[in-house]
């Protein structure tokens, strides 16, 4: 098998080809970052025209750096939904063309299954595992029994991990996306210096909570521009020492719980905040102490990519499904259907 995969649920115009034996032979990301950057955040309208404008050329990309052509391919896979409405549309629309044309089946593909499934292209995992999705999106805990068979065990309620990660980095002065500049201070930081909160510690279950923790950082640091008239280099040091220890400590605490409640024998993290290195340790250590196997795949495959895409595809087409011209793109698309409408994916 050999899937062309196709993703433009947000600002990355992605495509890759994948084969059926866990083989990336091409994997092309067009990032946006720079047309939206004015403008502190995803602008779609924007968006939705620069992928329309891209995907030819990343769909041509692709097959070139896999020394293919569409008659080599065994179907197409294109993300579906959820995802800002105008790119997932231009996304499906551009699928449906080259499915139309060449003859091949067509597999609509939900983005957030995309990265679900991922530790099954890059290590070959069996089911179940569990996996936590930690981005600037999203933020919860699934069980995966099946290539369509997922369980939502909790998740943010209100940010996710990497808005707040960005806001933080608003906050303090440093450039977007916030993440790596804040990781990058806090490594020379005391995390202890500042009280900040850990919430919904004290509540049962998986569910996270990261909005107030980022009220606790403007509190602190509106404190010190008061007292000081600004802020040293310490004192951001020491802000995002301790929001980044308060986000670790949550997700690692919420992480036991989650492998209490479904003892798997693997958890697996994606989404771009899996870059975060104290993050990625407190995880591995919960997972260790648990007796479970820890695997972040390489971030490229972490973030949106179209690999991801063009696997889960070729899981949904083995399980026999296929899509014809009337596959429809979804603004939402909740991955566990016995859910409430998912929490924290807005942004
Ligand atoms: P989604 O794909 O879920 O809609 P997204 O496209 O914003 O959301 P990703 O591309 O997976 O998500 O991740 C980007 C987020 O990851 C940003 O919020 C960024 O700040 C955060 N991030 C990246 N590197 C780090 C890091 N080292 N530490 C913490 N956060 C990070
Ligand atoms: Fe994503």
């Amino acid at each position: 098998l050999i899937f062309l995969g196709i993703e433009s649920s947000c600002d990355d115009t992605a495509a890759a080809v994948v084969t059926g034996d866990r083989r990336i032979l091409s994997s092309v990301v067009s990032s946006q970052a720079d047309l939206h950057a004015d403008f502190g955040g995803v602008v779609p309208e924007i968006a939705a025209r620069a992928h329309a404008e891209r995907l030819d050329l990343a769909v041509e990309q692709a097959l070139a750096r896999a020394g293919l052509g569409l008659r080599d391919l065994s179907g197409i896979a294109v993300t579906a939904g959820p995802g800002l409405i105008g790119g997932v549309m231009a996304g499906v629309m551009c699928a449906k063309g080259l499915a139309a044309g060449a003859g091949l089946p067509l597999v609509g593909v939900n983005h957030l299954a995309g990265h679900a499934l991922t530790p099954r292209l890059t290590d070959g995992v069996g089911f179940p595992y569990l996996m936590l999705l930690v981005s600037g999106g999203h933020c919860q805990f699934l069980r995966v029994d099946g290539p369509d068979d997922f369980t939502r065990m909790g998740g943010t309620i209100d940010d996710a991990p990497g808005e707040a990660f960005d806001k933080i980095a608003r906050l303090l002065g440093l450039p977007q996306p916030g993440g790596p500049h804040v990781e990058a201070e806090a490594r020379a930081g005391d995390a202890l210096r500042f009280a900040l909160p850990r919430p919904l510690l004290d509540r049962p279950g998986c569910d996270m909570s990261f909005s107030g923790l980022k009220t606790a950082v403007l509190r602190q640091r509106d404190a010190l521009v008061a007292a000081q008239g600004g802020l040293h280099g310490a004192d951001r040091r020491d802000l995002c020492a301790g929001f980044q220890a308060a986000v670790a400590d949550v997700l690692a605490e919420k992480t036991r719980r989650a492998l209490v409640a479904a003892p798997v024998p693997v958890i697996a993290v994606a989404g771009g905040v899996a870059a975060n290195g104290a993050i990625r340790a407190a995880l591995e250590q919960v997972a260790a102490r648990a007796g479970a196997r820890f695997l972040a795949p390489p971030l490229v495959l972490c973030t949106d990519n179209g690999a991801m895409i063009a696997w889960a595809g070729i899981e949904r087409f083995r399980a026999g499904h296929r899509d014809g011209m009337d596959l429809a793109a979804r603004p939402r698309w909740p991955l566990d259907r016995a859910a409430a409408p998912m929490l924290g994916s807005g942004k």
